[in-house]
């Protein structure tokens, strides 16, 4: 499964971010956030699609995509360092897909900030991509190490294989994260890719507020878009604590109604889980029948046999056909049938790059 794990100094709002994923009441109750561990979570990825179909096919049920969620607390200037807890934390970041990455954008004196006030996002960042950093230039020495020694005997693999870690060398030591590095070659990009370097995941930076900046932000989370601007980086502002006792709240219209005080047309959780999916480069398809009705995680790109690979092996192995609803014309005909009648069914090939939202039905050899 997915997962996204959520970094931070201690007390920049990582728990009750988590708290408020955790506490958030689940699309389906077939599919309830339920903690895994103390620091682990999954989450249902939202998407109102999923409930409109149902309305149309009355499903047995609903069943959403999901997300792991793990919060990673521990990450303190000297982490890389350390023996112990740090580096064990940094270890399990290296097991996510994807980085959220806290950033404590609300003052309150009885909070205490790690090195002491005032609050300055751009020094937060900076110790903990530092951290990460230099972990990645440990994993970058053990492998120059080893790959000069096998390029020595002209190996060109070996030699291809330095070019990458000294470029990521180079950066790291300026302090640049190692996903500011691009390759062009195929080749390269798939060593990069096998050094499963922390500072070369997707990273969505959030700026957590105090209520009163839940709509527009304030001076400091103004700093964060421009920080993860620079980088390229996705970032969002999130009202961590609020969204925490909005995610109590029982009912989807008291829910709604604290949102429209604070002026928000969607829950922090759902556009976090949003933006994690647009960051991953992630798309949706669905599956609708009597039994259930589906949502399926796929990588943007992704042609039809490889998305039937999703569901099974087998699917994918025998792949014949797709056929695919669009998901406006499945809500406009308001049946597969009638879809079907006014011509708007697809019967799509192996080359067929499935897209967000299609309604797919494969045919396949067993
Ligand atoms: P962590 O160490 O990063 O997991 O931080 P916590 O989530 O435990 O938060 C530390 C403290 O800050 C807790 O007492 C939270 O209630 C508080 N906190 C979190 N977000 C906000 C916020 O936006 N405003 C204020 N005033 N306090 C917050």
């Amino acid at each position: 499964a997915l997962k996204c794990g959520i970094v931070g100094l201690p007390n920049v709002g990582k728990s009750t971010l988590f708290n408020c994923l955790s506490s958030a009441k689940a699309q389906a109750a077939n599919f309830p956030f339920c903690t895994i561990e103390p620091n682990l979570g999954v989450i249902t990825v939202p998407d109102e699609r999923l409930n409109k179909l149902a309305e149309i096919v009355h499903p047995g049920q609903i069943v959403p995509a999901t997300c792991e969620i793990v919060d990673i607390a521990g990450l303190v200037k000297g982490a890389s360092k350390g023996e112990g807890l740090g580096n064990k934390f940094l270890g399990n970041i290296r097991e996510c897909d994807a980085i959220i990455h806290v950033i404590r954008c609300f003052d309150d004196d009885n909070i205490i900030r790690e090195g002491g006030a005032p609050i300055d996002p751009e020094e937060d960042k900076s110790i903990i991509d530092t951290e990460l950093q230099l972990k990645d230039l440990e994993t970058i020495d053990a492998q120059l190490k080893k790959q000069e020694k096998i390029a020595n005997s002209g190996d060109k693999e070996a030699k291809e294989a330095l070019e990458v870690l000294n470029a990521y060398k180079k950066a790291l030591e300026q302090g640049k994260n190692a996903r500011t590095v691009a390759f062009d070659d195929k080749e390269l990009q798939k060593i990069a890719h096998d050094l499963f370097l922390l500072t070369t995941k997707p990273v969505l930076y959030v700026a957590n507020v105090d209520e009163s900046a839940a709509k527009d932000g304030n001076a400091y989370s103004k700093k964060v878009e421009e920080m993860a601007a620079a980088e390229g980086a996705e970032c969002m502002t999130i009202a961590a604590k609020t969204e925490e006792d909005i995610a109590a709240l029982d009912t989807y219209e008291d829910k709604k109604m604290f949102l429209d005080e604070l002026g928000l047309k969607e829950s922090g959780v759902d556009r976090l889980i949003k933006k994690a999916y647009h960051l991953l480069n992630l798309q949706t398809f669905i599956t609708a029948g009597p039994m259930e009705v589906k949502a399926w995680t796929f990588h943007k790109g992704w042609k039809a046999p490889q998305c039937a690979g999703v569901i099974h092996t087998d699917f994918e192995k025998g792949f014949i056909r797709a056929e695919v609803i669009k998901y406006e014309d499945y809500i406009k005909y308001g049946s597969e049938t009638a879809v079907r009648d006014a011509g708007k069914m697809g019967v799509e090939g192996k080359d067929y790059v499935v897209q967000d939202g299609d309604i797919m039905h494969f045919r396949f050899n067993v």
